[in-house]
């Protein structure tokens, strides 16, 4: 069982794939949806979208996010109209993904249906469940022209590249939304829980904020182990450092480490993995370091399975 965001949560996930035996083990993600947003009337996942295609082999490796072998006709089109908003990508093969996610959202299918069923194409390997079915959208506090204003995050992470100072992350619709179906009892019957190197503001955090889901999470009788999103004291990828700030977090794994806290502390972990060389004093948690990057699937897999002897050896302690 993995909580993730997009593309440090994909990528992870296709480790600890790789890592567990398909006719034994069960994977089961549950991945952010406070990036979600409507674009050009379509409604677009982006971080669900990100985990399937790279759990089915369609993601573009080197962007990290979309359709390998994209082309972006439409967009030019669009431009052609003067379309806004003109700052966030929508590749004409991704589109497909979001015609069929819109038509089915329109017929009334709950957003758990609908990547179950673009999942049925992409095999994934995983079973993804949104955090909910309830419309959520993570929107940032910042100033601009003279006042103070939420915009969405993709607005903010993609249009302004996160270099607009944030005051506050909201997650607008937060109050009425209820973890997806399976999300509780995935927890609850897990072997272990692991929180992907995800950021932990805007993915893993986010995800939390769902009423009822971090209690599901700290008090599943599974062991807890966390991987540090940030090496060295950056973030490996993204704009993470433009983040934890925010939220009064230092950009370190020991930060982090210590922003997830301790089960026993009230907090959720029992275990945290840092990077090599990395090193972090987290009250209440067993921390070991190994290396923690992603750089080919051995190195990933290797990952997945220190989280999983962790996650083992917390359990028998
Ligand atoms: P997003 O939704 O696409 O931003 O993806 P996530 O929230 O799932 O992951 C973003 C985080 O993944 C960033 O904070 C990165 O630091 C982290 N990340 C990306 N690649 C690696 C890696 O190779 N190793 C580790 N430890 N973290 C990584
Ligand atoms: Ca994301």
């Amino acid at each position: 069982m993995v909580l993730a965001g997009g593309v440090g949560g994909a990528r992870f996930l296709r480790g600890l794939r790789a890592a567990l035996d398909p006719a034994t083990d069960r994977i089961t993600a549950v991945v952010n949806t406070g990036d979600d947003l409507t674009i050009h009337g379509l409604r677009v996942c982006p971080d669900l979208d990100s985990v399937m295609y790279t759990l089915g082999g369609g993601i573009d490796e080197e962007r990290g996010w979309g359709r390998a072998g994209e082309t972006w006709t439409t967009q030019t089109e669009l431009a052609g109209y003067g379309a806004e908003p003109d700052w966030f990508s929508l590749g004409d093969r991704d589109l497909a993904t979001h015609l069929v996610r819109t038509r089915m959202l329109d017929a009334g299918f709950s957003l758990s249906d609908v990547t179950a069923a673009l999942c049925a194409r992409w095999q994934p390997g995983v079973e993804l469940l949104p955090m909910t079915d309830q419309r959520v959208e993570t929107h940032v506090l910042v100033d601009l022209d003279a006042g103070s204003r939420a915009i969405h995050f993709q607005e903010w992470w993609v249009r302004y590249r996160a270099q607009l100072p944030a005051r506050a992350f909201v997650q607008v619709g937060v109050e009425s939304s209820v973890p997806a179906p399976g999300v509780v009892q995935a927890l609850a019957e897990a072997d272990a829980i692991l929180l992907a190197p995800s950021n932990p503001v805007v993915s893993i955090g986010t995800i939390l904020g769902v009423p009822g889901l971090r209690d599901a999470v700290a008090t599943a009788p599974a062991p807890i182990v966390g991987l540090s999103p940030i090496v060295g004291g950056a973030p490996v990828r993204g704009m993470a450092d433009r983040c934890l700030p925010v939220i009064g977090v230092p950009t370190t794994a020991e930060g982090v480490g210590r922003h997830y806290a301790a089960r026993t502390h009230g907090g959720l972990l029992d275990g945290w993995l840092v990077h090599t060389g990395d090193r972090a004093d987290v009250p209440g948690v067993a921390v070991e370091a190994v290396p923690l990057l992603m750089t080919d699937d051995d190195r990933t897999r290797a990952m997945a399975q220190a989280a999983l002897e962790l996650a083992r050896r917390c359990r028998d302690a």
